[in-house]
């Protein structure tokens, strides 16, 4: 008969405590560096290889190539069903195509030059076991996206979208370059402000945000996603535009296909914004005052790179750089920081800041806290423990690195 892991551990001499204790030694505790696992060469090579080959399928869309060349329609920017290419000139669908893979193959490219060039950059090693860490909680964060899109409530929910957004009257007629343009600057403004609310509130920094701000060796390849990326991400994700785009684009324009050209130029633009936890970006930034002059404009790689920053006089307010496309937002609402002329540390602000430990301890850490400070605490305090600002401690403070 086999034994349940706990019973064993009674039967060999070893408490149940004890075992659990050992369990999250390794899984929770134990710094994994994979350079101390003392693993043969071959293993650490391909171990490194795959943690590369998903993050560059999966983040930089590498996987989804094929799709784009066989699509009959164009669903990589506004997600339009009725763009249908048929609909265009051919040689527009064509321009769409090629910015489409361009956009893919240049994040790629820009993933491979991080992990080259790193340590010429910057002067530090290359953080190869964050990469592959980071390589399996983004694998975790992407299975549960995947399947809360196979749950029927969700499919059904989409439907009714469709339908509903296909009932947006038009409120303004213009052309589609301005509808799109229009959509652009609204689509950034909501972004704009949940990115500011997820570094604001409590609620949305603990159960998700505060992940993707833990790399302390940021490049585009040590970067974690966080599960509400998925509803923020204007600049390249595939919900949000998916779910708010749309809508908006109808609002000025009952007829997209004058607006396709604005598309290509919107997907070129996005080529170089979204590889946008880049060094190596930032340090071409660096170099080239033409692309400096662009940050007047757009959020590029070194500005959102700043937003990572853990230097203090960058947290202007709980964060800095908060825009994903436009820096307009930033500018107006006076949270806008110049990237210095260096590449910043980033990670978290507090000195004694967990960083990428294990998978486990990455994922659950912000949860297991947050548990922990409602069970230390009186109810009265709950409802800030839950929803008050980010920069709310309780009365008991949980003894955690943040
Ligand atoms: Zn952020
Ligand atoms: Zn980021």
């Amino acid at each position: 008969m086999n034994e349940d892991p706990v019973s064993e551990a009674r039967n060999s001499g070893i408490s149940p405590r004890l075992f659990a204790q050992r369990i999250k030694a390794v899984l929770w505790d134990k710094e994994i560096a994979i350079s101390r696992l003392r693993l043969p060469v071959v293993l650490v090579a391909s171990l490194i290889g795959l943690a590369l080959f998903l993050e560059l399928g999966f983040h930089a869309q590498g996987f989804y190539i094929g799709d784009v060349l066989s699509a009959k329609q164009i669903s990589t920017f506004a997600n339009v069903a009725s763009l249908n290419i048929s609909s265009f000139d051919p040689v527009l669908v064509g321009a769409l195509v090629a910015a489409t893979v361009l956009r893919v193959v240049f994040g790629i490219a820009v993933g491979i030059a991080d992990v080259v060039f790193y340590k010429r950059i910057t002067g530090q090693d290359f953080d190869y076991d964050a990469m592959v860490n980071l390589a399996i909680v983004n694998m975790i964060f992407l299975l549960t996206a995947i399947f809360t899109f196979m749950n029927p409530w969700f499919m059904a929910l989409l439907e009714h979208y469709q339908t509903w957004v296909e009932r947006i009257p038009t409120v303004v007629e213009t052309h589609g370059v301005v509808a799109i343009a229009l959509a652009c600057l609204i689509g950034d403004f909501c972004f704009y402000w949940s990115h500011r609310w997820c570094h604001k509130l409590r609620f949305f920094w603990t159960l998700g945000h505060i992940n993707h701000h833990r790399s302390h060796k940021l490049t585009q390849v040590t970067q974690a996603m966080d599960p509400q990326a998925f509803l923020l991400d204007t600049a390249g994700g595939k919900v949000f535009a998916l779910l708010l785009l749309p809508p908006l684009v109808k609002l000025f324009a009952s007829d997209l296909s004058t607006g396709g050209w604005a598309l290509v130029a919107v997907l070129l633009i996005d080529t170089w914004l979204n590889p946008s936890h880049s060094t190596t970006l930032y340090y071409l930034e660096l170099r080239s005052r033409y692309l400096r002059a662009l940050r007047l404009i757009f959020v590029m790689p070194g500005v959102h790179f700043t937003h990572h920053s853990r230097e203090a006089h960058m947290n202007i307010s709980d964060g800095c750089n908060f825009g994903a496309r436009f820096t307009l937002w930033d500018r107006l609402f006076k949270t806008y920081c110049e990237p210095p002329p260096y590449i910043p540390e980033a990670g978290l602000f507090s000195e004694n800041a967990d960083y990428i430990r294990t998978p486990l301890r990455f994922i659950a850490h912000p949860y297991v806290k947050l548990y922990l400070e409602l069970k230390g605490n009186r109810l009265g305090h709950w409802p800030k423990i839950m929803f008050g600002p980010t920069s709310y401690n309780p009365p008991n403070k949980v003894n955690m690195e943040s």
